[in-house]
């Protein structure tokens, strides 16, 4: 079987035969310039690096030079820099060879907002004469290596020369990256900011989902260990383990569900009372609009926890004592319960609409994963999906534009 590597490089090396060897300059000769260099060598690219050791740089594949970074520089209009910020000004003493080049900035900083231009912008400072473009910064050296690129394909770019940002996004299409036009240069912070953020869109639904639990489970404890434990002196403290959690479950996750769907109402209740569609969401309602689909899969979490929970009753120790001694006292008083028809038919209503609901709610759930989202046409998804999409994407023009 072929490896997906090498599928990936074969796939890249026949995309690469349209750029008749387009030599590609990488400063620095650390960890991402070398993997990012040696992808491009791979994909077909003519690579030349800039270090300051030339002769000290370590193992190249052959056909790769390694230059000083003004020699280098001269060989290509197409400049990838990969050195950290704090070593930039050695960029200035190269201000002439770099005149109406392109250079891509690929750094990350350590801290969010750390420096109060974006690095991209203190490059564009520092050469004025060069076009900057922002690019590769959330793709890590190990997927580069790897070839299997894991997590994200995304390159978010952007820059305020065209040309030299569609170059840049040539280069990710050709590496097997998905390039993302993000706008103008003014952007790159945001896109600094990127790697640094943890699950960003997610803190919201698991905040909620964390207070709606401790609400249920509170309320429920309340009512059937408390309560009982005062009034009867009866000791239902087992019930914290499975009945509470599983009376919990399903509160939690309809609630969620219901959150998933309220934004859009409310959005549309604005826009109507603004008579306009193209007016700005307050912040909170944008944020709300834009994390539905985490609240939604979070509320999917909790019914899959709902349905394993109920799939264990029939072994519980208290539900197996409960279906004993109801049978021993009708054998002790000889009496058996008729069997009462419109009992059966409630409780198996009750577990078809269950079962139903569940389906749905995956079906939801799966089809709102990008990977099966992109097989169905507009139409279809709208078809599944209504109430939710249907105002999301205005939501997230307006929010967003
Ligand atoms: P690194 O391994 O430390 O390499 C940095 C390179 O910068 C050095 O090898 C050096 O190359 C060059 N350099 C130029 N002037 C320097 C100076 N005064 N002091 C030290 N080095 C100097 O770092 P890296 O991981 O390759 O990262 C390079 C850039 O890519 C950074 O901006 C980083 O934020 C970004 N980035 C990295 C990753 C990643 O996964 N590593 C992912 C995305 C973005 P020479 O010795 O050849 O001169």
């Amino acid at each position: 079987m072929e490896k997906p590597f090498l599928k990936e490089t074969s796939f890249a090396m026949k995309m690469s035969s349209s750029h008749n060897q387009e030599t590609v300059c990488v400063f620095g000769t650390g960890d991402f310039g070398k993997s990012l260099g040696n992808k491009m060598f791979q994909c077909g690219y003519s690579v030349v690096f800039g270090s300051r050791n030339p002769g000290l740089s370590g193992l190249h594949p052959k056909g790769i030079e390694v230059l000083s970074y003004a020699e280098a520089a001269r060989r290509s209009d197409l400049i990838i820099v990969a050195v950290h910020r704090e070593h930039y000004n050695f960029l200035t003493e190269l201000a002439e060879e770099l005149n109406g080049k392109t250079l891509v900035d690929v750094s990350n900083n350590l801290k969010i907002n750390q420096y109060p231009e974006s690095n991209a912008e203190y490059l564009a400072e520092l050469v004025p004469g060069a076009k900057i473009v922002k690019a590769f910064n959330t793709i890590s050296a190990w997927a580069l290596q790897s070839g299997t690129l894991d997590a994200s394909r995304q390159v978010f770019v952007c820059g305020d020369d065209k040309e030299a940002k569609q170059r840049v996004m040539d280069i990710g299409c050709t590496l097997g990256l998905t390039p993302m036009d993000q706008g103008s240069l003014k952007v790159a912070k945001e896109i600094e900011n990127y790697p640094l953020q943890l699950f960003p869109m997610w803190k919201f639904p698991l905040y909620l989902s964390a207070a709606l639990c401790i609400f249920y489970f509170v309320y429920c404890m309340l009512r059937e260990v408390i309560y009982p434990y005062i009034h009867e002196k009866k000791d239902n403290t087992f019930f914290l383990a499975i009945s509470i959690p599983n009376r919990m479950c399903p509160g939690v996750a309809l609630n969620l569900l219901a959150l998933v769907y309220l934004p859009g109402i409310i959005a549309a209740i604005l826009q109507l009372y603004r008579g306009t569609k193209y007016s700005r969401f307050p912040n909170w309602l944008d944020h709300w609009m834009l994390c539905r689909k985490q609240l939604g899969l979070v509320a999917l979490a909790f019914a899959f926890l709902h349905v394993m929970y109920t799939l264990v009753i029939p072994i519980r120790h208290y539900v197996r004592w409960k279906w004993s001694n109801s049978v021993i006292s009708q054998i002790k008083t000889n009496k058996t319960n008729p069997f009462n028809v419109t009992n059966a038919w409630l409780s198996d209503s009750y577990l078809a609409l269950g079962i139903l609901g569940f389906f749905l709610f995956v079906l939801l759930g799966i089809t709102s994963l990008p990977s099966v989202s992109n097989t169905v046409n507009w139409r279809e998804f709208r078809f599944i999906q209504l109430p939710k999409t249907g105002s999301q994407g205005d939501a997230h023009q307006l929010g967003n534009g």
